[in-house]
């Protein structure tokens, strides 16, 4: 069932990669993706702006894995892929293992702060693809143990956050060893200057995908209350059904990414007695004329769809759209939520948005010109509360029914108890069955990971020295590019602990970070408080320096 958008069959892509597409519940190529899979294909280089959750890692990955030859594929990597931190990295990597299994795709990812022999061992046994973070991957080079020379494909993604943590040395260093006839492609969520000039710099004649922001016309805008809730991936069946409990709606859509996240997410409302049925693209109309007749007919609360089932899809009943994912384009949060609030009616909209994917709030905001407030999602508290005063209301209801039998009970009972206790007693079996956890909060901002290697890039390998006994060394991300003098440092030190200038040790200051000696016993508090502090008048990552 496709009756618009297009389809991942014509993006010109091998079977291999559409199965294991299907196997995942991937019903229609995002935006992004039917966009930058055709360029790509042709190998042409690419600058595509897309931030977290728009399906960039297919979008790039799917070309590159199309590319791998069958057979015999010796031992150099045809893909580079450098991300900001390791986590991205690690994500990366697993997708496009799970992208490329039938295509026999050997992945690898690289990163900091993980012992370097399994990667080594994994090198010189041959891969295909390697997801770096572009300090470690460095750090291949200079060891030769990555070799570049039969790349094929070169992607930067996330690269404005990959400037923003410092990697601009580590970056030029990269593409000058990459071969001259390669494709490069380039992924940031914005586009600043100093991106446009790396691109001028190392792309060749770049197709550029952006994906459309067709403003939605005035008045077109439905009557829809708009929140987010901010939760990390984990929480986020508790939280929807949460939410649900305190919101009661009379028919919702619940909204996600895949088929198999559709079916787990039903399951589990189901197993929360929520009364969920699932909708999506690989069921038949008899199927789903089913589910859709429940839905009427009040046997069902809500549906649980893909964007592609939902199609076509004709319910005025329904008063709540929830997103159980940010949406992969703007547009389609705005087709989404116009399914309520129709005819002049107030409908709700609530969105699940996981930290990775804030700025796709914001470019939604961008777009519809109206702010999606974030607020908490409901506490055990809150749906006790909201608990009660149903219960509350269905007691009220209740005393206009025939109550005889009941009655008798509660005369008997009143001979020896109180009959306030024995109301209260009886409200309190009705909530006897709340086992309810706390969802822990998201803070509202999450710091910017560290970077994971801080070797400065050019010139020979150097030896640090370690600590001097009994002292322990502090890795500051400020240097000399930041005009950080020893002084700044023990003024830092000194001012946020009960340190004195006296128990600070050797100071190194290189361009790009700083080294500071101090008592190991002190280490932490040193580490804590300067993270808490500012230098040179900015934040800076401040660690235990992993080299000591
Ligand atoms: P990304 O923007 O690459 O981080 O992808 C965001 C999420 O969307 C990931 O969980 C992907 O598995 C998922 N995803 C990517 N492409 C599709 C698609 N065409 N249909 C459904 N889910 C997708």
């Amino acid at each position: 069932m496709q009756p618009d958008g297009d389809r991942f069959s014509d993006l010109g892509l091998r079977p291999e990669l559409l199965d294991a597409l299907t196997a995942l519940g991937y019903e229609e190529p995002t935006p992004i993706q039917s966009e930058a899979i055709p360029a790509l294909l042709t190998g042409q280089d690419l600058v595509g702006q897309a931030a977290t959750g728009t399906g960039k890692t297919a979008a790039f990955a799917l070309p590159v894995l199309h590319r791998l030859p069958d057979g015999d594929r010796g031992k150099k990597p045809r893909a580079l892929i450098l991300a900001p931190t390791r986590e991205l990295a690690m994500q990366v990597a697993n997708a496009i293992s799970s992208y490329g299994q039938k295509v026999g795709a050997r992945v690898l990812a690289v990163y900091g702060g993980q012992p370097i022999t399994p990667q080594l061992r994994a090198l010189s046994k041959g891969v295909d693809v390697v997801v770096g973070t572009p300090g470690r991957v460095v750090d291949h080079l200079e060891r030769g143990s990555l070799k570049l020379d039969a790349l094929e494909t070169v992607v930067l993604d996330e690269a404005d956050e990959m400037l923003d943590m410092g990697f601009a040395d580590e970056l030029d260093a990269i593409l000058s060893q990459v071969p001259a006839q390669r494709q490069t492609v380039l992924f940031s969520a914005t586009l600043p200057p100093k991106i446009a000039r790396m691109a001028k710099k190392h792309l060749n004649d770049p197709v550029r995908v952006q994906i459309e922001r067709e403003a939605v016309a005035a008045g077109e805008a439905p009557k829809v209350t708009q929140t987010a809730h901010l939760v990390n991936r984990e929480n986020k069946a508790v939280a929807l059904s949460r939410l649900l409990a305190v919101h009661q709606p009379t028919a919702a859509i619940v909204f996600c990414r895949t088929r198999a996240e559709v079916d787990s997410l039903t399951e589990a409302l189901k197993s929360r007695s929520v009364r969920a049925e699932a909708l999506h693209g690989g069921m038949t109309q008899a199927e789903r004329d089913r589910v859709m007749n429940r839905l009427r007919g009040g046997t069902a609360d809500l549906l649980v769809a893909t964007d592609v089932a939902a199609r076509g899809l004709d319910v005025d009943l329904l008063t709540h759209v929830v997103n159980y994912n940010v949406p992969s384009a703007p547009e389609t949060y705005v087709h989404r939520i116009g399914r309520v609030g129709r005819a002049g009616r107030e409908g709700v909209a609530l969105t699940l948005v996981e930290p990775r994917e804030r700025r796709m709030v914001e470019a939604i905001e961008h777009l519809t010109g109206t702010k999606i407030p974030y607020a908490p999602v409901p506490t055990v508290a809150d749906l006790r509360a909201s608990r009660m005063s149903a219960t509350k209301d269905a007691l009220l209801a209740a005393l206009s029914t025939d109550l005889e039998d009941a009655r008798k009970v509660v005369k008997q009972l009143a001979k020896e108890h109180d009959p306030l206790d024995l109301a209260a007693a009886a409200l309190s079996l009705v909530h006897a069955s709340t086992d309810e956890e706390e969802i822990p909060v998201v803070p509202p901002r999450q710091p910017r990971p560290e970077r994971d290697d801080a070797r400065p890039v050019r010139g020979p390998r150097q030896e640090r020295k370690g600590p001097a006994t009994g002292m322990a060394k502090v890795y500051i991300g400020a240097g000399r590019a930041a005009n950080v003098a020893p002084k700044d440092l023990v003024g830092a030190i000194a001012g946020e602990t009960h340190l004195s200038g006296k128990q600070i040790g050797s100071i190194e200051i290189t361009e790009r970070f700083s080294l500071v000696e101090v008592p190991a016993h002190e280490l932490d508090t040193v580490v804590k408080a300067l993270r808490a502090s500012v230098i040179k008048g900015r934040k800076v990552s401040v660690r235990p320096d992993r080299n000591a």
